[in-house]
């Protein structure tokens, strides 16, 4: 078991749905030297990539997508979940459902922070349905940025997102990816 395969062990909990709660360590409370070293383990694993800015999605993937950028040394952009339907030509839009609160948003990005001379790193929390991260995908689409890879901190196996993503051709990296919640509540990690 890895670094956060041992904390997920430790400190996750597994609720009704396929719902893991992290809370106290990644999404809520946030322990930062874990985020620090998961924010190192990107860099490795992303050496090789011309990474000139991240991008994530409100909110939980923030606090993240800073410790990881810390090692990147660039900035972040984060996707913002717009209660009005925003129509103004100065942003990239996408529909996102969301796997948790079982809702759709409206995410913006602002055409100022993404163009085609970004090389772009996605970092999100969770990969489920994968919803999150099509629409994340669509605005760097639209932006004509260069996605250089997708870091993900948990993948839930089980569930779709990650195999359709992969297939899509893109270089996927989870920390952890989850293909089991046991009956006896035990968790099944993928070898990797
Ligand atoms: P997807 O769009 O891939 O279906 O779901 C990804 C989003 O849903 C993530 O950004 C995350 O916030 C949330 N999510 C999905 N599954 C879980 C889970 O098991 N636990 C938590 N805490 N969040 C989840």
């Amino acid at each position: 078991m890895n670094f956060l395969e041992e904390r997920i062990v430790k400190d996750g909990v597994i609720k009704e749905g396929n719902v893991l709660k992290v809370d106290s360590f990644l999404n809520h409370q946030m322990d930062i030297e874990l985020l620090d070293r998961i924010g190192a383990e990107f860099k490795a694993r992303f050496a090789s990539h011309p990474i000139n800015k991240i991008l994530t999605i409100e909110a939980s993937g923030i606090g993240i997508a800073c410790m990881v950028a810390r090692h990147f040394n660039v900035p972040v952009v984060f996707a913002k979940k717009s209660k009005t339907i925003n129509l103004d030509d100065d942003v990239y839009t996408a529909e996102v459902e969301s796997f948790t609160h079982r809702c759709k948003n409206t995410v913006v990005v602002s055409k100022k922070f993404l163009s085609p001379d970004d090389h772009v790193l996605v970092i999100d929390d969770f990969l489920a349905n994968g919803c999150a991260l099509q629409g994340l995908l669509s605005i760097l689409h639209a932006a004509g940025a260069t996605v250089e890879g997708i870091g993900i901190v948990i993948e839930k196996g089980f569930q779709n997102g990650g195999r359709t993503i992969r297939n899509l051709g893109y270089h996927l990296e989870s920390l952890a990816i989850i293909d089991k919640f046991n009956d006896d509540g035990t968790l099944t990690f993928r070898e990797q």
